[in-house]
């Protein structure tokens, strides 16, 4: 069925320079003789350099890898026939600066032996990303000029749906005919490749565009499209047709936005030879080795179209077209609008060669120098893109590159139709060239700059970060540290401070005692009371830390005042019998016996210390300060009234035993105080009867040392040998269970009605131990009214 013809569209400006195609289209396809040595740049196409696999002295094998891809846009490199590495470095390569660029030289072998090959036997089986691998280890990139690599190009918008696929079969340049000749002679696997790449994209519509001038062309692919879901379109032969840009509007009307790319309208644009080069990848598993390069030019005898191996030196492709050197005045690698000179025929062709043009000089006159600008408006008029060539280059001259983007410099195709009208013979696109080089360069440089800025300030944030935590960190141990303080000058001063109990405390209790006691021996008996307390405070004090000097001064001050307090209460009660309170009058009751006392004292227990320090054999230094202690002891003890010891004796079992039982005292209180606060726990649970057992023990153990002690009875201190209340003692951990039980309770309560939590069941909670604790404290108070009515 005749497919429905396709609208085609015109172009702004374009130019119709002569053509000469026919001269290279008149021995169809050729094939190169195998070149003498093969040099193959590392960099043949848009993006990244390859980087070599092999080295020097390697044999490789034809289509052996000798390059890998360096990143998502690059190209691999294989060998184009087998042979020898004779050399990886600096070599020729095709660019008008006529600078050398990285390459592995092969010298061919002869055989041209392919290596191994994995050609795909029904390419529809496979994902289009598994295909669009294929392609990217093939090597391919746009053979068309550009050279951008192809897999890359296919996924360059992978969320755009691409619905028309355009074939680009223009060569609207004079003198090439690389494509026309791959059309005529190669047309089967032209489409072959087309149908790939259908199948890789999934297009609604494949359009071949291809300009009228080409009549063999157009037969041989409408042939070979018959049947198959794609359209070959023949529009007006015009320079520049085959743009990316310009093919798109003709073919589709539809104009690539500004800096954009076809894929964001939908459309991908590929070239003739790349068609082949896929076909070649995908059904033979070759990768790209050779391309069609057109040889023409009037300094050739026979210009012709080759198939030619890439790396093959330019020279020996002219020789092989009959070059007569002196003819040639200029060797121009492309076309003569668009190509560029090359200063050595030594450079091989690359992937992107698709023309060698050896003009005369009739042929390619050189430029004639430029004159001022007429401002004749012509530049304008033939512009593709619709741009302003005039005041380009009038920006250009003055580098005013922000001018020059606002006038979309970079959607100038550097087709040459402005240079080749003007009539003062400015060379415009060179111009452009120079610009668009430069504001690259100039981009480049600012998007180095701001990524530097970028991590200086991200390093300055880090830092600031650091110190910010650091300095948290500071304060943190700061105020830790204020705390500890604080916390060992408060036990410090309770230390050294009057009794725990205060005197308001003690008058409560004796208060709530029923003793018939007049408020004048009330007072008396809490004061004695009080510095009973005292005294026993800084007895215990001393027998955890016995070095103590300043306790040991305190000792017999605070007994003193005890037996002082006692013996006014004895007194105004009318009671002389308690023991340990000597006659108020029989006591150095004056400050310089006390003084005295404490001298003393302080003299013993520096004696004590410093044979402590000098043990069982003390230096010279330590019995001279001995013997100087020893002296000051005695003159200490000598000075304290008459009526006093001069040393009261010490019981060692009897202070171990006091201690020992303090001890077991404390880790009891502390293991009840516990336990009160977290009734439920196990573990403290199980600790208590083991402590009580030992603190028994130690009460019997003390009553021991008492009772075998020499000392005679007034220079003991008895200790309270009242018997354990257990009762009581019950009565109280049940009421501190209940009351910690009751504590815990509120807080839930506040917990729920903070969070949203179940309050009904935290306030029943709450009740349950109000009554309990309510029921503790009453068992509590009856027990103790009873024991007082006892
Ligand atoms: S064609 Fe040449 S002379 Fe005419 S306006 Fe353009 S730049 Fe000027
Ligand atoms: S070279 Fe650029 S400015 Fe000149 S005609 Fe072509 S696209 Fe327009």
């Amino acid at each position: 069925m005749q497919a429905a013809p396709i609208r085609i569209w015109d172009i702004p400006g374009g130019i119709h320079p002569e053509e000469h195609k026919t001269e290279s289209t008149q021995r169809g396809m050729e094939a190169a003789p195998m070149p003498s040595r093969l040099i193959l740049p590392l960099q043949q196409h848009i993006g990244a350099r390859a980087e070599p696999v092999v080295q020097v002295g390697d044999t490789v094998l034809k289509g052996q890898l000798l390059a890998e891809a360096s990143g998502m846009v690059s190209c691999p490199l294989h060998a184009p026939t087998s042979g020898t590495v004779t050399a990886i470095g600096p070599a020729p390569y095709p660019h008008a600066s006529g600078l050398e660029e990285w390459a592995i030289t092969i010298e061919p072998d002869g055989k041209d032996q392919w290596t191994e090959l994995d050609p795909v036997a029904d390419y529809s089986a496979l994902e289009p990303a598994t295909l669009t691998e294929i392609i990217r280890e093939a090597g391919i990139a746009g053979l068309g000029g550009a050279g951008f690599p192809t897999a890359a190009k296919l996924r360059a918008r992978p969320e755009q749906k691409i619905h028309t696929l355009i074939i680009n079969g223009t060569e609207c340049e004079p003198y090439i005919t690389a494509d026309d000749t791959a059309m005529r002679y190669k047309s089967a696997e032209i489409v072959a490749g087309i149908e790939i790449l259908a199948h890789i994209l999934q297009p609604e519509t494949v359009l071949i565009g291809i300009e009228d001038n080409k009549p063999e062309a157009i037969e041989a692919m409408r042939a070979a499209c018959e049947g198959k879901a794609m359209q070959v379109v023949s529009f007006p032969t015009k320079y520049p047709s085959g743009g990316e840009k310009q093919l798109i509007q003709i073919l589709t009307g539809k104009e690539v936005p500004s800096g954009g790319l076809p894929a964001d309208i939908g459309m991908v644009c590929q070239n003739i030879g790349t068609m082949i080069a896929v076909h070649d990848a995908v059904l033979l598993g070759q990768p790209l080795v050779k391309r069609i390069t057109t040889l023409t030019g009037a300094a050739l005898q026979r210009p012709t179209n080759v198939e030619a191996l890439i790396g093959t030196p330019i020279h020996e492709l002219l020789a092989f077209a009959g070059l007569q050197a002196d003819k040639l005045y200029r060797l121009v690698m492309g076309g003569p609008m668009m190509g560029f000179t090359l200063q050595s025929m030594d450079a091989p062709i690359v992937k992107t060669t698709n023309c060698l043009l050896a003009g005369t000089l009739e042929e390619l006159p050189p430029p004639p120098v430029a004159q001022p600008c007429i401002r004749c408006g012509f530049c304008s008029e033939v512009c593709p893109a619709n741009l302003l060539p005039q005041q380009l280059h009038w920006f250009a001259l003055g580098k005013e590159y922000e001018q020059l983007n606002r006038l979309n410099l970079f959607d100038c195709i550097e087709c040459g139709a402005c240079s080749y009208v003007c009539p003062s013979s400015i060379p415009l696109v060179q111009y452009y060239r120079a610009s668009k080089a430069e504001i690259r360069a100039l981009d480049l440089q600012a998007h180095k700059a701001d990524h530097s800025k970028q991590r200086f300030e991200q390093r300055q944030a880090r830092l600031q970060r650091e110190a910010e935590q650091k300095e948290l960190e500071r304060q943190q141990r700061a105020e830790k540290a204020a705390r500890l303080k604080a916390a060992k000058e408060a036990e410090a001063a309770e230390a050294s401070a009057a009794p725990p109990v205060s005197a308001p405390d003690v008058e409560r209790v004796e208060a709530q005692k029923p003793s018939g006691l007049s408020p004048e021996q009330k007072q008396l008996k809490i004061a004695a009371a009080t510095a009973q307390m005292a005294l026993k405070k800084a007895q215990k004090q001393i027998a955890s830390n016995p070095d103590n000097v300043d306790l040991q001064a305190q000792i017999p001050v605070l007994e003193q005042a005890w037996k002082d307090a006692q013996a006014a209460f004895d007194a105004a009660a009318g009671d002389t019998s308690v023991k340990p309170t000597p006659p108020p009058a029989a006591a150095p009751a004056d400050d310089e016996a006390k003084r005295l006392k404490i001298e003393a004292a302080m003299a013993r227990a520096a004696l004590k210390k410093a044979e402590r320090a000098a043990g069982d054999t003390p230096t010279e230094e330590q019995e001279k300060e001995l013997y100087a202690l020893r002296e000051q002891v005695a003159v200490a003890e000598a000075r304290l009234p008459k009526d006093e010891p001069a040393k009261k004796p010490v019981d060692e079992n009897l202070k171990k035993a006091k201690v020992e039982l303090a001890m077991a005292k404390a880790e009891l209180k502390k293991a009840e105080k516990a336990l009160a606060a977290n009734p439920d726990d196990a573990e403290l649970q199980q600790s208590i009867e083991p402590l009580r057992q030992r603190q028994l023990e130690a009460l019997r153990a003390l009553e021991q040392a008492e009772a075998s002690s020499p000392i005679p009875p007034p220079e003991r201190q008895l200790v309270d040998k009242k018997p354990v209340d257990e009762t009581l003692r019950q009565l109280k951990t049940d009421m501190a269970t209940a009351k910690a039980a009751f504590k815990k309770a509120e807080r839930d309560v506040q917990d729920a009605r903070d969070d949203g939590g179940d309050i009904d069941a935290a306030e029943a909670q709450l009740l349950n131990t109000r009554e309990a604790l309510d029921k503790a404290a009453k068992a509590f108070a009856e027990y103790m009214s009873a024991k007082e009515t006892r």
